[in-house]
């Protein structure tokens, strides 16, 4: 039998924090448990967020942690092509278009469409108005101009169309620590016309998360509960590209004192800054519920 397949995913934009170690705790735990592998990936497409210097404190903290990952570890930066290849696969299946809207050209058509029909506008699971459509009304000739003239674009995923050649319904397995699963039901259409290919990048974090997990024979995927709903768009992506889909684990956030998700924006304390305090290794896995890792 192969061996069960983790992955900690981390993103080089900011410090990590107490949520970083225990997601990667979970994961190595998980691993050790199961008797599987644990793969370390670097989600560094957003070029103008991420920074070398975050890249080299996520490996410095996680072996402080206690972490060991097998190499090399797999950086997203340098793999554009495999995200262009599944790309041209949903392009090849006709379940994208292209889109040149700017944020504000969105805000503006949803704020119509709101005062036309006197009711709030859609969001997705994150909060974000659902794409208005506006690009989607255009002639493949009229975007094909644009696109030959240079201008600006993403892509983005045609639901109407993706349902009509892969109606559902939708589901992912779920597992836990008895390694026993169960069926979630998953609802990708909430998501309406999502971003597949940015504007500024050549791929999005769905598209670069459901390829490498695949090419990595990912089989275990262990990540926040701030992700589930993301995971239904992941299981359409994955069947649209014929890719095998991976067992999921949502775990729960840790919170800061006053009950708020830990963010590297708001500053969270870093895991950096409790070990120059003073705190070990150890106080932390304790803290987090880890206090027989490794033994
Ligand atoms: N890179 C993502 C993050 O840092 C995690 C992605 C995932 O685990 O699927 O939040």
């Amino acid at each position: 039998m192969t061996k069960p397949v983790f992955r900690f995913a981390p993103s080089p934009n900011g410090r990590l924090h107490l949520g970083h170690a225990y997601s990667a705790l979970l994961n190595a735990d998980f691993a050790h448990r199961f008797g599987g592998r644990l793969l370390l990936r670097i989600e560094d497409i957003d070029v103008t967020r991420c920074r070398p210097e975050f890249e080299t404190a996520i490996y410095s903290d996680l072996a402080w942690l206690g972490i060991r990952w097998e190499e090399p570890v797999r950086r997203q930066s340098e793999h554009f092509s495999d995200y262009k290849a599944a790309f041209s696969r949903l392009k090849g299946r006709g379940v994208v278009y292209p889109c040149f809207c700017s944020r504000k050209a969105i805000a503006d058509a949803v704020q119509n469409q709101e005062a036309e029909s006197g009711r709030p506008w859609p969001r997705d699971p994150d909060g974000a108005s659902l794409y208005p459509g506006t690009c989607k009304a255009l002639s493949a000739e009229a975007a094909e101009r644009r696109i030959s003239r240079g201008e600006a674009h993403g892509w983005r995923i045609d639901m109407a169309a993706a349902r009509r050649i892969s109606p559902g319904p939708y589901a992912f397995r779920r597992f836990g620590r008895d390694n026993r699963g169960d069926t979630v039901k998953a609802d990708p259409w909430r998501w309406g016309d999502a971003m597949i290919m940015r504007k500024d990048v050549p791929t999005s974090y769905h598209l670069s998360v459901v390829t490498d997990d695949a090419l990595q024979g990912v089989t275990h995927v262990v990540r926040g509960r701030d992700l589930e709903a993301a995971t239904d768009l992941h299981v359409l992506l994955q069947s649209l590209l014929g890719l095998d889909a991976p067992l999921y684990h949502h775990h729960e956030l840790v919170l800061d004192p006053i009950g708020d998700k830990l963010s590297k924006s708001r500053g969270s304390e870093a895991l950096a800054d409790l070990r120059r305090e003073g705190t070990t290794a150890a106080a932390i896995r304790q803290r987090l519920g880890f206090m027989h890792f490794g033994t």
